[in-house]
């Protein structure tokens, strides 16, 4: 019977390893160089390299990648390990090549790219030569791709891409644009004429792609494919925000843990009063089923494919800003007033929780989708009342047990003593 919730002590090594490296190579490279991985300084760049040389050294690099996409073909459960270590370091997915959007890209290109396509953009996406955004959500609507209109026409030797885009996280800065347009999703180089990149918002671009024309290649799949590529893109992406996630909640925990028996308050450390106690339990629950949830969808994908966990993805995906936003609203009001200010990442964290609940999709639509998928387990009952109606189960449970009271007569009188005896007492 396998029911196994241990690490395998090789594996554990590899996780033990990459908690020493955050700790000591990752923590103090963001506080001093945030965002190194982008900085153009070549001597930031030079030993940000050396750092990503000791992850390759570990068979550790671009690591969500499948073996037959290129990469050391982890598997979605120790991937969820490990992320759980990398999801508290704000540099650490960069470090390892592991950072969205590039991943999602990097997934979808891998998987459906041509070789002269995985040569020409595959190779500098994973080696960091080059990065890249995603460009799916438009102003006029995110959550129903049947709003969508940008469109890619063909005209001669090209396609000619016309239509707007929202919310594309990191498009300034991108060298391509992965972008879902009608008929496929299609790669544009930032620099294309006709780009063009609104000043604000500053992070997540508002981009306008007015008659961009690129070659035929620059299709990625088929044409018309722009939803299967997206579903696999966005599976991905969710499981493995999830598993940052996990590292987020554990850092809110560890630090409300911390203060909760640092601070005293009316007599008593804060650890003491109740209602401290119970944010602390409530959240250690949260914190532990958040958990499970991830590593056994994991688990899940590893067994069949992220398409056939699609229910349990969308139930990871609403789950993992709830809990983040609950453990680090708790761990704030701990705090008290110094959870109120950026000098701890407390602020930060509950700031996202609220962006998590869209990014990928919102949380509602994700429920919806998660409740057709269940319902769909489930089948209407006929009459007025539900299966369950006591009346029918004890009618039934007579019928059932017709043959056993026949081979055993004495069971059978009993049973008629007892409901004698119940129904004399009205039950
Ligand atoms: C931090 C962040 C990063 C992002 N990065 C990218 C990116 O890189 N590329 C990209 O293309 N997009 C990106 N997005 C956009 C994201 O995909 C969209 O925000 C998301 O799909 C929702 O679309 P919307 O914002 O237009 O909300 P809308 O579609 O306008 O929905 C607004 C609200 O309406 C309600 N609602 C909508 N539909 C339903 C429904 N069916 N049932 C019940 N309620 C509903 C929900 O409350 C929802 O939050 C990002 C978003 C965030 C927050």
């Amino acid at each position: 019977m396998a029911w196994e919730f241990s690490t395998d002590p090789e594996f554990q090594e590899k996780l033990d390893w990459i908690q020493q490296f955050c700790e000591e190579r990752v923590e103090p490279l963001h506080h001093i160089f945030p965002h190194a991985v982008r900085l153009p300084d070549p001597v930031v760049r030079a030993y940000v390299r050396d750092l990503q040389q000791d992850v390759k050294d570990q068979g550790l690099w671009a690591l969500f990648l499948d073996e037959e996409l290129g990469g050391p073909g982890f598997g979605q459960l120790k991937l969820g390990l490990v992320n759980e270590i990398l999801g508290r370091y704000p540099a650490a997915p960069q470090l390892f090549g592991a950072a969205a959007p590039d991943t999602g890209n990097m997934e979808i290109l891998a998987a459906y790219g041509t070789d002269e396509q995985k040569k020409r953009w595959l190779e500098p996406l994973l080696n960091q030569e080059m990065f890249s955004a995603y460009s799916m959500t438009e102003p006029q609507g995110g959550s129903d791709p049947r709003l969508f209109k940008t469109v890619a026409v063909r005209d001669g030797d090209e396609w000619v891409i016309n239509g707007e885009k929202w919310f594309t996280s990191a498009g300034r800065v991108a060298d391509l644009l992965f972008v879902m347009c009608t008929n496929g999703i299609f790669i544009v180089p930032r620099t294309t004429e006709g780009v063009e990149i609104m000043p604000e918002p500053r992070n997540h671009n508002h981009i306008i792609y007015r008659d961009v024309r690129i070659p035929l290649d620059h299709l990625l799949g088929p044409e018309d494919g722009a939803h299967i590529l997206a579903q696999r893109r966005l599976g991905g992406g969710r499981i493995h925000h999830a598993m940052r996630t996990i590292a987020q909640c554990t850092l809110a925990f560890d630090m409300m843990c911390e203060r909760a028996l640092s601070r005293e308050s009316h007599g008593a450390i804060i650890a003491e009063h109740q209602m401290v106690q119970e944010k602390i339990a409530e959240s250690y629950a949260k914190l532990r089923m958040l958990r499970l949830l991830v590593l056994e969808t994991a688990w899940k994908i590893d067994q069949t494919s992220a398409q056939d966990c699609r229910t349990d993805i969308g139930v990871v995906k609403f789950t993992m800003s709830r809990v983040l936003r609950e453990i680090s609203f708790d761990s704030l009001q701990i705090h008290g007033s110094l959870g109120t200010t950026d000098l701890t990442p407390l602020q930060d964290m509950y700031a996202v929780a609220p962006t998590m609940g869209l990014a990928d999709g919102a949380d509602e639509v994700h429920k919806a989708t998660v409740a057709r998928r269940v319902l769909r387990e489930y089948e209407p009952h006929e009459g007025n009342f539900p299966r369950e109606f006591l009346p029918y189960k004890k009618e039934q449970a007579w019928k059932k047990m017709e043959p056993i009271f026949e081979a055993k007569p004495e069971l059978a009188e009993a049973a008629e003593r007892w409901k004698a005896y119940r129904e004399k007492r009205g039950r």
